[in-house]
């Protein structure tokens, strides 16, 4: 018979499904006053502890959604989560601190998903999420990335604080089946395999769509060798006050320069880095490094300026970062007013707790704090009364058109109105035109920073900028904008169109 194939799942599936059935047939009434087909009696399908869908409700779910997506001809996605390691807190910390957890990752995972989304807990430490509306293959990815996201920051658990990691498998509606139970069986095969390639994972069930993920390890085995092969470097980008024309700070950002593939942007290695499990190392590296360029301008007769960091969520979390960054200025002997980290506004206000700690503790020292984005994030402003915060940054969107389109002239000059108001310094990046540098200056925008005057720069061409030109003369004269050397760094149309790297 068939049924002596089927594995120890497909038998638990089926029974569950006959189970469903069974109490279909026994509650009619109540199945029936729940509503539009498929969905699910609310008592007998709810996980007790964390009040969400039982395994049997979202197998309703997702056969409602199949039908759903065959007839609007839509692709949608099966979950399956399972948290890495949760024996070992449950075994060492008992059930009650177990179950503490299981629902404090409810509650994260309900933040990743949209209100049509679906959660489910089929049980011990897995949770399954059915995505009924995914216009492509990717979005169940941003999904993923999301939940990676909100798994970052630590879980307290009877006053302690534990990392916890998770693997996700990935199965499609029509690729990888056509009923709940293929799709639930082969996100969990999917789970299975992240889990063996070494935890903290997603993969998809599909080999082709996988390949692409296959392509992202190759690179962290590359990335694993970077720093050892020194193929990562920091370039820095000088920063202008704009009263003045004189360069008053450096932003210091990352390359890596792979031998055959050339520039990776620093968006995409950044965060795969730190999935690696090198988000401390890379943040060690980075303040050393641009802790010891200042101290080098400094030594070669530059006048003390700032040099600015940026610092990622993850970054920004991470345990040891202020005893990090105390010991690195300590031994390079760099005056803390010295450094600015540069964190975006909804890495700031996405665990308020910790991140006023952290940089309670940064302001303490005298590190300088800028808001990076701002304006992009949504977020409410009633933040900014409570951080310890010393700049904000226009974000390059906001920039790009200020002057053509009215709403991002009105965006800019309520930002360095409220800055202003709030004693805060503002830099507008990504200044790339003449006509941006006079509306940011109509507007009393402290400060500059973009191609128009420089791009980001290897060290020793920083180090030159700074010697030979600590000045930009940024008065409309007959000439144009400045002195000759000025025109040195001023970069061609052409040149402007091409990419970031210089
Ligand atoms: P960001 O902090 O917003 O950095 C500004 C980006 O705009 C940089 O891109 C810079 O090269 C680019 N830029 C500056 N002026 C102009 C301009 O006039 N025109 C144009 N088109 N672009 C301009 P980059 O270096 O590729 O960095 C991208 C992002 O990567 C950064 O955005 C930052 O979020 C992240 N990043 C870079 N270095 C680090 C780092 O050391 N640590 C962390 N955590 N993130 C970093
Ligand atoms: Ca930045
Ligand atoms: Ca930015």
């Amino acid at each position: 018979m068939k049924a002596g194939r089927k594995t120890k799942r497909e038998l638990l599936e089926e029974i569950v499904e006959l189970r469903r059935r069974i109490a279909e047939m026994e509650e009619p009434a109540k199945n029936k006053a729940g509503g539009s087909q498929g969905k699910v009696s609310a008592e007998a399908c709810i996980d007790t502890l964390t009040g969400l869908p039982d395994r049997s409700a979202f197998h309703n779910y997702v056969k409602h959604a199949v039908a759903q997506a065959a007839r609007r001809r839509q692709i949608l996605s099966v979950l399956f989560f399972n948290l890495d390691r949760f024996k070992l807190i449950n075994d060492s910390l008992g059930e009650m601190v177990g179950n503490l957890l299981l629902k404090e990752v409810a509650e994260r995972l309900k933040y990743c998903m949209r209100k049509s989304d679906i959660l489910a807990r089929p049980g011990w430490d897995e949770f399954m999420i059915l995505l009924p509306e995914i216009a492509r293959v990717e979005d169940a990815t941003v999904v993923v990335e999301r939940i990676f996201d909100a798994l970052q920051s630590p879980f307290q658990l009877n006053g302690q604080e534990f990392f916890i990691n998770a693997s996700i498998g990935i199965s499609l509606y029509p690729h990888d089946g056509s009923d709940p139970a293929s799709l639930i069986n082969n996100a969990y095969t999917a789970m299975k395999r992240a889990k063996e390639e070494g935890k903290n994972n997603f993969r998809f069930y599909s080999p082709n769509i996988n390949s692409r993920a296959i392509k992202s390890l190759l690179m962290e085995n590359n990335l694993r060798m970077a720093f050892k092969r020194e193929e990562i470097d920091l370039h820095y980008q000088p920063q202008i006050d704009i009263a003045s024309g004189r360069i008053i700070g450096q932003e210091a950002l990352l390359r890596w320069t792979h031998p055959e593939m050339g520039p990776v942007p620093p968006e995409e290695f950044i965060p795969l880095m730190e999935d690696i499990g090198l988000t401390s190392s890379l943040s060690e590296w980075v303040v050393q490094n641009a802790c010891d360029h200042n101290m080098e301008c400094q030594k070669n007769g530059i006048r003390p300026m700032r040099v600015a960091v940026n610092l990622s969520s993850r970054q920004l979390h991470q345990k040891d970062l202020v005893a990090t960054i105390s010991r690195v200025l300590k031994e390079t002997g760099l005056d803390p007013e010295l450094l600015e980290l540069e964190i975006t506004e909804s890495d700031i206000v996405r665990n308020i707790e910790s991140t006023s700690k952290t940089l309670n503790l940064l302001n303490k020292m005298g590190v300088q704090i800028a808001i990076d984005d701002f304006g992009k994030g949504y977020s409410s402003l009633s933040y900014l009364r409570y951080f310890p915060l010393n700049k904000l940054k226009i974000d390059k969107l906001f920039v790009d058109a200020i002057t053509t389109d009215h709403n991002n002239a009105a965006i800019s000059t309520a930002i360095v109105t409220l800055a202003h108001s709030l004693k805060l310094g503002v830099i507008a990046e990504g200044v790339e035109q003449v006509e941006q540098l006079e509306f940011l200056r109509g507007l009393q925008c402290d400060a500059v920073q973009g191609f128009l005057f420089s791009r980001p720069v290897p060290a020793d061409q920083s180090l030159q900028l700074l010697t030979d030109k600590k000045h930009f003369d940024l008065d409309r004269s007959a000439e144009g904008y400045g002195c000759a050397d000025f025109d040195r760094f001023w970069l061609n149309r052409r040149e402007l169109a091409t990419g970031i790297f210089p």
